[in-house]
């Protein structure tokens, strides 16, 4: 077990060496045969953009399912704000809340077109002001498609850092903003890579396979 500070947290010491044993025991995205690499759903800002807004809240078979034949028709944003809506709502059907999904996607077209020359933005300020696009997808593509060292925090990540009390908070903006602020630099670029595939192998939202975990001397949850 993790021994808190005055917050019940772990402490930064604690925190560096969760993420080294972390970093070496799981390979980054570009090195694993996970569907979203193997089909493409982020081979270009475009498709970025598009599957990370559609991943909200969707499993990713279903991610896939629709983006792949989405990309077999569109491969830009003047292509997808010319695409019929009905149309695209058929094609991306697989997705929870398709329809809301289907009017974000054509004015956050309309607005990367009108406004950036049909360039995404790069800075947060800009990318947050775009139609349908929160903290978390923000986080995403700076860190994945303009390489910035952010951690973008999504369900399992929030499980995972709360289990080991690296944060304390239901919120995952909240989360992002603490976790961005307390995680050493040297280990941004890649840590949600990590926690990520932590949360969904391992550290499972049920039946977590604690007696496996990688850092559970470091969890108060695993009783050893
Ligand atoms: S010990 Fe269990 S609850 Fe704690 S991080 Fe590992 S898998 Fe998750």
């Amino acid at each position: 077990m993790n021994k808190l500070n005055q917050q019940g947290l772990a402490s930064s010491n604690e925190i560096a060496q969760i993420y080294e044993i972390l970093s070496q025991t799981y390979p980054t995205f570009e090195n694993t045969d996970d569907p979203w690499m193997t089909n493409g759903l982020s081979s270009t800002p475009f498709k970025s953009l598009v599957s990370v807004c559609l991943s909200t809240m969707t499993i990713t078979k279903r991610v896939v399912n629709a983006c792949v034949p989405l990309y077999q028709r569109v491969s830009n944003f003047e292509e997808l704000l010319a695409l019929d809506d009905d149309e695209l709502r058929q094609i991306i059907k697989p997705v929870a809340h398709y329809n809301r999904k289907t009017v974000n996607l054509k004015l956050m077209a309309r607005q990367i077109i009108e406004l950036h020359n049909g360039n995404i933005p790069e800075t947060r300020e800009e990318l947050m002001k775009l139609q349908g696009v929160g903290r978390k997808v923000t986080d995403i593509m700076l860190n994945f498609v303009f390489s910035k060292d952010t951690i973008a925090v999504d369900t399992h990540v929030l499980r995972v850092l709360n289990r080991l009390k690296i944060i304390a908070t239901d919120s995952a903006e909240d989360a992002a903003v603490k976790i961005n602020l307390i995680t050493p630099t040297f280990y941004k670029k890649h840590a949600h890579e990590w926690l990520i595939q932590h949360g969904m192998k391992v550290c499972t939202a049920r039946k977590p396979k604690c007696s496996e975990c990688c850092v559970n001397q470091f969890c108060s949850q695993f009783d050893s």
